[in-house]
């Protein structure tokens, strides 16, 4: 249970102010997140940090010198927009290049990748590791599926040491992979999370059970079983990882590194009486334990649960492991003396809206009516969506699609009353979506409502054809962004079928409401036959079979926000 909070809608963004003001030795705000307060002698290599608010200290808690130079700071568990990677990354960015390393989730793939394009186009080399240590999540040939857990810490760790040794991008990027390769991890969960203002956990085990491999967010595990003794716990978490040890490693001359990571609810002298097992049982394997950690790395709110990391070392990795850093969660050794940064003033983007034509500026005003009731729809469904999204997924879509509705309605509005053409008005409201919504879907709607917009423009009138040709090019956008295609159990399963029902009936000479109609019908008949589908992409993927029965969430948004646009539509004959 989250007990202390004030507006749970504002929990991320509260939480993220408290957290800056009692670390500014370490870390200043930025539009997004937190970069470093202080600065070393020489530039290095910058060391960006992200992903979902819920799981301190990753990730803001790990800035600082030796570790991150900036952490992303999204929603509560959701991922943050690529405006907002984007701009922790710049402001982090010390003329020596950019790393952008985070767990391999699908929403935080799509928003920092799309980030990492934006930085390149403005002349800054980056590069990506993502952190895939979560055992459980796929299997050893899938390795580059899995998820990452608490190995981010050993690869944000590893890159930040390397960073600040001096290293060029080249070889930072080489021993984060490097550090990723040997880390492996497995979790297991004794109950669920609830968030700030929720009535009821996110997910439940049932009592006296322990889920093995429930993922941070509430993804479902690989199976369940009784819940053993701490004994017993160690036994399984230590068999499970010695049965993958990665290539080149000898077990007779391995050095390791553990790392016990308690997940919310399970305190220390719990998790050192399961430690006691680990160390036992690695020194009976032959591997010599090196600079172990018991503690909180990756949390999930106050989910009760625990999971093991093992990093097996080489000289390299070991000294890296082991350098010095000073973060406001992590700290080892004593750091270089730093210069402490000027304040300097938050990155703040003005929003310009260029001249429209008054036939644009009266198709933008159906337009942010439109988004108002589809806000107030999601607002009524969010329960649902979220319902929907649990039985394979991790439960937010509703929460994501409430959170972005209502941030583009309001985007809208501003757009609005500034005189905003169609085109302005949908850029600035899927840029709210996709800042506020998070999550992959929330990524997708912004560039859905981009695309649609480019599409339609400032000045064109906005008839049948343009809105036909616009939903059209709204989908082609969608495709190429997040590379799913139908059959994939994902939202274009609802979308592809609706933009071509939609064409279908405007080149017959059908008028735009009886062709909306038709095509957000037969939207509506494709979300639910998703149910019959199994889910190859995003987080329900390593869990595909759970989801049969059930359709994809968000292709049922998606045919909702049909419908109401349809009323909208037929409120303007
Ligand atoms: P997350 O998956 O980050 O938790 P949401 O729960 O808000 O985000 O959204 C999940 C929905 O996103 C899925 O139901 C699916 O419709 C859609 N989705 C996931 N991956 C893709 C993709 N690659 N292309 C299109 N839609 C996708
Ligand atoms: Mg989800």
């Amino acid at each position: 249970m989250t007990r202390l909070f004030n507006d749970p809608d504002d929990f991320a963004a509260d939480s993220a102010a408290g957290f800056v003001a009692a670390s500014r030795r370490w870390v200043r705000p930025v539009t997004g997140g937190v970069v470093r307060s202080t600065r070393g002698a020489e530039s290095t290599v910058s060391v960006v940090i992200g992903g979902g608010s819920g799981h301190y200290p990753a990730f803001a808690g790990l800035v600082g010198p030796g570790l991150a130079h900036g952490a992303v700071m999204g929603n509560l568990f959701a991922s943050p927009s690529a405006h907002q990677v984007h701009s922790v990354a710049t402001a982090a960015h010390e003329g020596r290049g950019v790393l952008l390393s985070y767990g391999n989730y699908a929403g935080d793939v799509l928003h920092f990748t799309q980030a990492q394009e934006r930085l390149r186009a403005a002349g800054i080399d980056c590069r990506t590791v993502t952190v895939t240590d979560d055992i459980s999540s796929a299997p050893i040939t899938e390795r580059d599926k899995r998820r990452g857990i608490a190995g981010d810490l050993v690869v944000f760790k590893v890159a930040g040491a390397a960073a600040e040794e001096g290293q060029d991008l080249d070889g930072v990027e080489r021993v984060a992979a490097l550090a990723n390769e040997r880390t492996r991890s497995l979790g297991v969960a004794f109950g669920g999370c609830t968030l700030p203002g929720a009535d009821e956990p996110l997910f439940t085990v049932p009592e006296g059970r322990m889920a093995v491999g429930l993922g941070i967010h509430g993804e479902p595990g690989i199976d369940e079983v009784d819940i053993p003794t701490a004994d017993g716990l160690a036994e399984l978490f230590v068999s499970s990882l010695l049965a993958e040890v990665p290539d080149g490693v000898d077990l007779a001359t391995a050095r390791v590194v553990p790392i016990l990571n308690g997940l919310g609810s399970v305190k220390y002298e719990e998790l050192y009486v399961v430690y006691a097992a680990i160390d036992r049982l690695l020194a009976q394997a032959g591997v010599t334990v090196v600079s172990p950690e018991v503690g909180e790395f990756c949390t999930s709110f106050d989910m009760a649960g625990a999971s093991l990391t093992l990093l097996w070392l080489d000289d390299e990795l070991e000294r890296l492991w082991l350098a010095a850093c000073d973060t406001p969660a992590f700290r080892r050794g004593a750091v270089a003396d730093r210069v402490v940064v000027d304040e300097i003033e938050e990155l703040t983007e003005e929003f310009v809206i260029p001249p429209a034509s008054d036939a644009s500026r009266a198709a933008a005003v159906t337009i942010a009516t439109a988004l108002e009731a589809m806000a107030a729809m999601l607002d009524a469904e969010a329960e649902e969506l979220g319902r929907i999204d649990r039985v394979a997924g991790d439960g937010d879509h509703g929460i994501g699609m409430q959170r972005g509705s209502r941030a583009a309605a309001a985007a809208a509005a501003e757009g609005l009353a500034g005189g905003a053409g169609a085109r302005t008005l949908l850029q600035h409201a899927g840029d709210a979506w996709a800042d506020k919504g998070g999550g992959t879907s929330g990524a997708i709607w912004g560039e859905m409502l981009v695309a649609l917009g480019a599409s339609l423009g400032d000045e064109a009138p906005v008839g049948a054809p343009e809105v036909g040709a616009g939903v059209g090019r709204m989908k082609d956008a969608v495709m190429s962004f997040g590379k799913a295609t139908v059959g994939d159990k994902t939202m274009i399963d609802a979308i592809v079928p609706f933009a071509d029902a939609l064409a279908q009936q405007l080149s017959a000479g059908a008028d735009l409401v009886p062709a909306w109609e038709e095509a957000a019908r037969t939207a509506q008949e494709a979300a639910q036959a998703t149910a019959h589908l199994t889910a190859r992409l995003g987080r329900a993927r390593s869990h595909g079979d759970k989801s049969l029965g059930t359709p994809d969430p968000g292709a049922v948004s998606f045919a909702l926000i049909t419908h109401t646009v349809l009323d909208i539509l037929k409120g303007e004959n």
